[in-house]
């Protein structure tokens, strides 16, 4: 894979981080509260379902044989109450969608197709075996995968599995994240700023990257660019499954975290990727826990956080294909490339005649993080010379995603 110069490629970046994580274990969850969670093993159906021949349709329940014909109505049969006796011949049973068709029975006639008059029907057509028959086990048998290993549970899923009556499935146990954010400068919002303050955004906005990845978030307090504090607040983070901090890992004399991590026992395996925003991005190891340094300037924060951290968080739970999942989109306006490193261009993604589009949107310095918020979408540009032109097919990826 292409080098530049001593850095590595975001791809490159992306394969370190994967090669150190290793899926953590499974727990049992209810699937009540298993809404975001990754299967750890596959989710099998206790039951066939559906769990007995059922009506498709309100309608009457017949033998297909006695039709066309004349037939007689001799009972009624509710949704969860099914009949006490089998269908003779010729005879009828009204059904309601859900209801057990009774044996003897082999087709349902739709309601609005006939005239029940005085508890006799007159069917002029004839009606295929099983039509309007739902047939036990039609969905899945007992014993059949419902959701494979490695999922993220969705509402789908979950419907699949209660529908499955399942009422607990094997999940990853959620990753526990520290987040830190250092700086001396960084304020909390809803205070004055002094002078030279600037308000700390970045773990909140860390956690909900984080959070929506399904890790279960520590907030550390912010800690100033002082070794004693880093000491403690990166000691204490190191506890968690992964540490993520914000800010100081650039070539500053306040920047301590890599410093500091690698004297409290942190294996760095990579410091600097050729991508912009971000370059300054590090990543080590302690044992299985797994640290990631983010540049502080916000943008480039949010960026590291979707190409390295969020992998990570999904690798850990078990997902399958944890990577970035960039799609081909096409470019609304042309885009300088950048010679020395790949480029994530932040832009709005809108539906267009044949597939997305993306609108490159100003302001792309690393430090704007409010012209960012307009944003739902980073376009990878690779590095190189000249320009995208406006039309070209690119990679993006959707801001946000689990
Ligand atoms: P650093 O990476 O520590 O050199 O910080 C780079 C820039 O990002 C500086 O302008 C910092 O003030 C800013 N910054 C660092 N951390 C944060 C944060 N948590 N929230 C907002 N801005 C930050
Ligand atoms: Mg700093």
């Amino acid at each position: 894979m292409l080098n530049v110069g001593a850095l590595l490629t975001m791809q490159e970046a992306q394969a370190r981080v994967l090669e150190r994580v290793r899926t953590l274990a499974a727990e049992h969850v209810a699937v009540a509260d298993a809404a975001g969670r990754v299967t750890a093993e596959p989710a099998r159906s206790v039951v066939d379902l559906p769990p007995f021949p059922s009506s498709a349709m309100d309608g009457y329940a017949v033998r297909a044989a006695d039709l066309p014909g004349r037939l007689s109505v001799v009972g009624h049969v509710a949704a969860g109450v099914p009949a006490e006796r089998p269908l003779g011949r010729g005879d009828a049973m009204a059904i309601s969608t859900g209801g057990v068709v009774p044996d003897g029975a082999d087709a349902v006639i739709p309601i609005e197709y006939v005239v029940n008059y005085d508890n006799t029907i007159e069917v002029e057509s004839s009606l295929a075996q099983g039509k309007h028959v739902r047939p036990r086990g039609g969905d899945a048998r007992a014993g059949d995968v419902v959701v494979e290993a490695g999922f993220r549970l969705g509402a789908a899923q979950l419907g699949a599995l209660a529908a499955s009556g399942l009422a607990a499935v094997s999940c990853a146990r959620r990753p526990r994240v520290a987040v830190l954010a250092t700086g001396t400068e960084l304020a909390r919002p809803g205070e004055p700023l002094a002078p030279g303050q600037v308000y700390e955004s970045n773990a909140l906005m860390l956690a909900a990257a984080l959070a929506a990845a399904g890790a279960d978030i520590e907030v550390l307090p912010v800690v100033a660019d002082d070794e004693t504090a880093h000491r403690a607040a990166l000691e204490r983070g190191l506890e968690a499954d992964v540490l993520v901090t914000s800010g100081g890992v650039s070539v500053g004399p306040h920047d301590l975290v890599r410093r500091i991590e690698a004297e409290l026992g942190v294996e760095e395996i990579f410091w600097r990727v050729a991508i912009k925003p971000g370059k300054p991005v590090s990543f080590g190891v302690r044992g299985l826990t797994l640290v990631f340094g983010l540049p502080g300037n916000p943008v480039s924060s949010l960026v590291g956080c979707e190409l390295f951290a969020k992998p990570a968080l999904r690798a850990l739970q078990g997902l399958r294909d944890p990577l970035p999942r960039f799609e081909p989109g096409r470019l609304a306006a042309a885009l300088r490339r950048n010679d020395s490193r790949d480029e994530l261009v932040r832009a709005r993604a809108r539906v267009g005649p044949d597939g997305m589009v993306l609108e490159p949107l100003s302001g792309q310095e690393s430090h704007m993080i409010v012209h960012s918020a307009a944003a739902d979408a980073l376009v990878h540009v690779p590095l190189g010379e000249g320009e995208l032109a406006a039309g070209a097919t690119v990679s993006w990826l959707r801001l946000g995603a689990a």
